[in-house]
C-alpha cells in the first residue's frame, strides 16, 4: 500500500507547442490571434494603477460582469467570468455533470472534453460525426446526463449553420439536461446560441476572449444563461477560489470590449485570409472543411499529413497534427497574418 494508491490520476490535455518567446517561429499551431489586442487595451494597461494590486479583486468580478452584460444584452447576474473559457467550461462539467447518466458529445471535438470526464469522474460517450463532419442531431435525443457541443467546432471548423434550429432542437429535447455550448470562435462565423438563453433555462453558452480579441495570455472566458445556471455556476466557484480573476484582466478585458470597431476590423482580417487560404489549398489538391473559425481543417491528399506536419516544423512552421482515428490525414492550421499564410504556402509548393 503506498499512497499513489489513493491518487486521483488523470491522462493529462496536452496543448499545443509554445515556442521559447526568443524563437522565430511562424506559429499556426493555437489559434492565437496574429494581431494584437485594441489600442485601447494597452492605454488601460499603461493607466493600471499597480499599487491597487496590493487590494483583492471584485469577488463577483462585477465590472467586467457589467461590460460583457451590456455588450451582450444580458443582465449581470445572466453571466459569470472566468480565467479564459477553459476554466468557465471546467466549472461547469464540475456544476451541472452530476449524474449516473453519461454525458454526451461528439467523437471529433476539443479534446479537453473527455479530460475534464476523466479527472471529475463523470461518465461519458461520445457520438461519431458524419463523414462531412456534422452532428447527427437524432444521436442527442436519448437519454443523457449534460451534452456539449462545441459550435463551430474544433478541430474540424465546421459549424451547424445550415439549420438554424439544429441547436435549438437539441435543448428543447433535452429540458432534463443541461446543454453547455462552447462558442470559442463564434466571433469568425457560424450562428450563436444567445438567442435561445432567453427562452431555454437549462442552455449555457460559453466563449472566449482568448481568440477574436487577441487576449490567449490574458485568460478571460466567459458564460451566459440562465440566472439561476450562473447562480449554480458562482456557488462552486466560491466553493474553490473566490478571487478567480485578477485586477489587470478585469480593466483591460473591459477597455477590449469598449474597442467594437477594432474588434470588427481584425475579425475580418482573419476571415478573409482565411478565405483566401482555404483556396489555395484547395487549388493544390487538399480537401479542406468550410470553416467558420479562424483556423483550418485540412487533409494533403496524396501526401502524409503527418510527413507535412513535421516538415514544416523543421521549416520552423508551426501548425497541429493528432495521431487520432479519423485525425490523422488532417492538419489544423490556424490563419496568421497575410505573410505568414503566403509563407506557409509557399513550402507547401516546395513540399508537393
Ligand atoms: N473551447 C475550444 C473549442 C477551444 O478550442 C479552446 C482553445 N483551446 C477553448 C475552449 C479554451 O480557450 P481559452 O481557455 O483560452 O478560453
Amino acid at each position: 500500500m503506498s499512497w499513489e494508491d489513493n491518487v486521483r490520476r488523470v491522462d493529462p490535455y496536452v496543448p499545443g507547442e509554445q515556442p521559447k518567446d526568443t524563437e522565430k517561429v511562424i506559429k499556426l499551431n493555437t489559434n492565437e490571434m496574429p494581431y494584437p489586442p485594441s489600442p485601447k487595451v494597452e492605454e488601460a494597461m499603461r493607466q493600471f494603477d499597480v499599487a491597487s494590486l496590493r487590494l483583492y479583486p471584485a469577488a463577483d468580478v462585477a465590472p467586467l460582469r457589467d461590460a460583457l452584460a451590456d455588450r451582450y444584452g444580458f443582465d449581470h447576474d445572466e453571466v459569470f467570468v472566468g480565467v479564459g473559457s477553459d476554466d468557465v467550461l471546467a466549472t461547469a462539467f464540475l456544476t451541472f455533470f452530476y449524474s449516473d447518466k453519461p454525458v454526451i458529445f461528439p467523437d471529433i471535438t476539443y479534446s479537453f472534453y473527455d479530460v475534464w470526464a476523466e479527472v471529475y469522474r463523470i461518465p461519458y460517450e461520445t457520438k461519431p460525426l458524419d463523414d462531412d463532419f456534422h452532428m447527427v442531431k437524432s444521436d442527442y435525443m436519448c437519454e443523457n446526463g449534460g451534452i456539449v457541443i462545441a459550435n463551430p467546432n474544433a478541430p474540424t471548423g465546421v459549424s451547424e449553420m445550415d439549420d438554424i434550429r439544429f441547436i435549438e432542437d437539441i435543448v428543447s429535447a433535452n429540458p432534463r439536461s443541461v446543454v453547455i455550448v462552447d462558442e470559442a470562435y463564434v466571433d469568425f462565423g457560424g450562428i450563436s446560441a444567445l438567442p435561445l438563453v432567453r427562452k431555454y433555462d437549462n442552455v449555457l453558452v460559453v466563449r472566449t476572449f482568448s481568440k477574436s480579441r487577441a487576449f490567449a495570455g490574458m485568460r478571460i472566458g466567459f458564460a451566459v444563461g440562465n440566472r439561476k445556471l450562473i447562480k449554480y455556476l458562482n456557488d462552486v466557484k466560491y466553493s474553490i477560489n473566490s478571487y478567480t480573476m485578477n485586477r489587470p484582466a478585469i480593466e483591460l478585458g473591459i477597455a477590449s470590449l469598449s474597442d467594437e470597431e477594432y474588434f470588427n476590423e481584425t475579425v475580418g482580417k482573419i476571415v478573409a485570409t482565411r478565405q483566401w487560404a482555404q483556396k489555395e489549398l484547395r487549388d493544390r489538391g487538399f480537401r479542406v472543411t468550410d470553416s467558420a473559425t479562424n483556423f483550418l481543417f485540412a487533409s494533403p491528399g496524396k501526401k502524409s499529413a503527418k510527413e507535412m506536419f513535421e516538415k514544416l516544423r523543421e521549416r520552423k512552421i508551426y501548425v497541429r497534427w493528432w495521431d487520432k482515428p479519423r485525425l490523422r490525414d488532417w492538419l489544423r492550421i490556424s490563419i496568421g497574418t497575410d505573410e505568414e499564410m503566403k509563407a506557409l504556402i509557399r513550402e507547401i509548393d516546395e513540399l508537393i
